[in-house]
């Protein structure tokens, strides 16, 4: 399903496009990586280099600035497959390249409402079978565990705003009003 956004903006790229480009970008980013390290330029350990990859292709695939069109049909919903119906309240509460598409916002805004989700689960679980044992996250979390996840997933969120011709000061401006709106 290819999603045109309209409006007063230029025409942007559909869903499969903003793919190919991310993975386009990930496969020239693994390349240079692979040779700075063999040049030993660069030090990344494989969990490193997993949980870049982990991050950046949920972010690409799972977690698009376009999930705020879920409470229609969208790429990034239908890899969710019957979990999609969970972006549509988000798809709903945010307008169409408004808050969902700012460069530090937007992607945690998309990262809470997960959170939230699981959260609501946990509690559930918690409520309705007690003596269930949940899997733990192992504290503390290291930095360099998180840094890896963190860099690979707001990569992949800013090739895509990028690719849409957002800037970094999206939603910032006081003329953010005129490109809200689909
Ligand atoms: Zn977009």
């Amino acid at each position: 399903m290819n999603v045109r956004h309209s409006g007063t903006m230029a025409p942007v790229p559909s869903g499969r496009v903003h793919n190919l480009i991310n993975i386009g970008a990930y496969s020239v980013l693994a390349a240079g990586a692979l040779y700075a390290a063999r040049q030993n330029l660069l030090v990344i350990t494989p969990a490193q280099a997993l949980n870049f990859t982990v991050a950046y292709a949920a972010g690409t695939f799972l977690l698009s600035p376009d999930l705020d069109l879920a409470e229609g049909r969208v790429d990034s919903k239908r890899h969710w497959g019957v979990l999609g119906i969970l972006w549509v309240p988000y798809g709903m509460l945010f307008s169409h390249r408004g808050w969902s598409h700012s460069w530090v916002i937007g992607p945690l805004t998309r990262l809470l409402y997960v959170a939230l989700i699981v959260a609501l689960v946990v509690g559930l679980v918690k409520f309705v079978a007690p003596e269930v044992q949940l899997p733990r996250i192992p504290q503390p979390v290291a930095w360099k565990f998180i840094l890896p996840l963190l860099i690979g997933y707001y990569l992949s969120q800013w090739l895509h705003l990028i690719a849409d011709g957002v800037r970094p000061d999206h939603g910032l401006r006081k003329g953010y009003r005129k490109v809200r709106g689909r």
